[in-house]
């Protein structure tokens, strides 16, 4: 501490980088906040295309048989967005925190693909991905998908997220509940972590005595009492922040 500084306690990113570069195995939950400086909407934002009719009318795998047409346009609008998104800095640091703890976890609640595209590898990716396609009539899952048509059975494909009232993939689930129960630094970035499962993944990594980071732009009252640390502000600058320290 220099001399003049009001206080000599740690600040929030300084506690957050203490317990990142201490940690053995960390695991980090991601939800829309990390993407919305991409340019994704979000389920929540008023005017985002999750709220509109459209959404509505096609968030539920049957839409695709009862308006075929309307359902793979609306799809195929969602996908033209996500691919002309590109990674934010807060993608970034996450992909970089892996190379520099390979240890790292990365869980993401989105299906945007982008920490993927950022260098994120084996990403735990809850809801799937809007970048894939797949086929409920035969069970393919390898494109091309030419009008987003299978190539084997000729059937209308949909994308490979999980929409409402499907389950999730279980595989990928229970990979997340593994590595959160082998964490001991759990940290979740912009998510509400509220609706299942991502709100049992950090209670899963501290009852096995995991610390838990909170980084969002809003409280989260359940989250943050439980917290070591709590980061408020947006992911795509805290997050370059707290790599920057742990390469210091
Ligand atoms: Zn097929």
């Amino acid at each position: 501490m220099t001399l003049g500084t009001a206080s000599s306690s740690p600040s929030p990113v300084e506690s957050a980088i203490a317990l990142l570069g201490a940690a053995r195995r960390i695991v980090v939950l991601s939800g829309a906040g990390l993407s919305r400086a991409s340019g994704i909407p979000t389920y929540r934002d008023a005017d985002g295309l999750w709220m509109s009719q459209n959404a509505l009318q096609f968030s539920h795998a049957e839409d695709l048989q009862r308006d075929p047409k309307g359902f793979t346009r609306f799809w195929a609008r969602r996908l033209d967005t996500v691919e002309a998104a590109q990674p934010n800095p807060g993608h970034t640091a996450l992909a970089l925190l892996q190379r520099l703890r390979p240890a790292t976890r990365l869980i993401t609640q989105n299906v945007d693909g982008l920490l993927s595209i950022a260098g994120g590898l084996d990403v735990l990716e809850l809801h799937g991905s809007l970048r894939r396609w797949r086929c409920d009539h035969c069970g393919n899952r390898r494109g091309p998908w030419p009008f987003h048509r299978c190539m084997r059975c000729a059937s209308r494909a949909r994308p490979d997220v999980v929409m409402f009232g499907e389950m999730l993939n279980h595989g990928v689930l229970h990979d997340a509940q593994m590595a959160a129960q082998e964490s001991d630094l759990f940290m979740v970035v912009g998510s509400t972590a509220v609706v299942y499962p991502a709100a049992e993944l950090p209670q899963l990594a501290m009852s096995r005595g995991a610390r838990l980071i909170t980084l969002n732009m809003e409280p989260l009252p359940h989250l943050d009492a439980a917290a070591s640390v709590v980061l408020r502000g947006a992911a795509e600058v805290l997050l370059p922040q707290l790599l920057a320290g742990l390469q210091a």
